[in-house]
């Protein structure tokens, strides 16, 4: 598996969107046509890769080493984390650099932007 069969499921899959997202309402059977063969083509191409990645399933490091903690019950890995142990660590990195980025509460600019200041 290499850089070029990557590159061409990311082309089919944009192509795919993009021709999806400019569909009228009543597709022409041509359109359809078009989509349901780019879509085979992605998929062709992503069930290429999953056969050709060695035992750590990661398309970067595909005979990297497997993290140890993989399928470790007492001590499970986090959500999103996969069997590469290259990937994980930089998971974990990333992680301790931005700690749950996801559940920091947004501020509301415009409201106290928009709210005059009392002095009374
Ligand atoms: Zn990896």
């Amino acid at each position: 598996m290499g850089y070029a069969e990557l590159r061409e499921l990311q082309t089919a899959l944009t192509t795919a969107s993009d021709l999806a997202s400019t569909l009228q309402q009543a597709p022409t059977r041509h359109d359809a046509a078009r989509l349901v063969d780019v879509l085979r083509r992605a998929l062709s191409v992503a069930d290429a890769l999953g056969a050709e990645t060695g035992p750590t399933g990661c398309a970067e490091h595909p005979h990297g080493a497997v993290d140890p903690l993989y399928g470790d019950r007492e001590d499970p890995l986090p959500p999103g984390y996969g069997k590469c142990l290259l990937c994980n660590d930089r998971r974990r990195r990333a992680d301790a650099h931005h700690p749950h980025p996801h559940l920091r509460p947004r501020r509301p600019h415009l409201k106290l932007h928009g709210r005059p200041r009392q002095t009374a």
